[in-house]
């Protein structure tokens, strides 16, 4: 083997690394930003085998709220609704909810606070009720695989004060199809504040 040739192949693998990291950099990047979709809304702790419908419908509601105002919030055409000014379908709830935990959630009304009043079709509430000022993101830096699961571990971050860390995560998720794209659905997730 000649020296050139030696040489062009130690570029080769080089280069096949870092096209190796940038991969797993982007893995972790996505990994992170369905992490944060949970965090975002303040939820902390997720046991898919004991998650609550009613659980289901508020991270529906909230997701939309957060990530998808425009398209999914609508003003509600009642003089004075008593239930506030917002309202979303339930189509665009259980698309959420099978989005993020691949389970058919029941549109139903969530009493407590905030609330939201289902009508048979839409959820009537107050949008502003159902965002919060603190929001916390996560950073995976550590994946594992195992019997086709997928353990991730990190921190959590304050989005306005990223040095902000005040907590680690667990969580494992399933690798899932959804509308054709390769994403997770989450099976668990555990917040340790430090
Ligand atoms: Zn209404």
């Amino acid at each position: 083997m000649t020296r050139k040739t030696l040489t062009a192949l130690l570029i080769l693998a080089l280069s096949l690394l870092t096209i190796n990291a940038a991969k797993k950099n982007d893995e972790l990047h996505r990994m992170g930003i369905f992490i944060s979709n949970f965090t975002e809304q303040g939820m902390y702790e997720i046991d898919i085998n004991s998650i609550g419908n009613a659980d289901l419908v508020r991270f529906g509601i909230a997701h939309n709220v957060i990530n998808n105002p425009k398209s999914t919030v609508k003003k509600c055409a009642l003089p004075d609704c008593e239930y506030g000014p917002s309202l979303m379908s339930g189509s665009s709830v259980a698309q959420s909810v099978k989005k993020y935990f691949d389970l058919d959630v029941n549109n139903r009304t969530v009493t407590g606070q905030p609330e939201a009043i289902y009508d048979g079709d839409n959820y009537h509430f107050d949008a502003r009720q159902w965002k919060d000022d603190t929001v916390y993101y996560a950073d995976v830096q550590d994946v594992r695989r195992e019997k086709g699961l997928v353990h991730m571990e990190g921190e959590l971050y304050n989005l306005n004060r990223k040095s902000d860390r005040p907590a680690y995560f667990t969580a494992i998720a399933r690798p899932y199809k959804w509308q054709g794209k390769n994403t997770w659905s989450i099976l668990s997730l555990s917040v340790e504040w430090k």
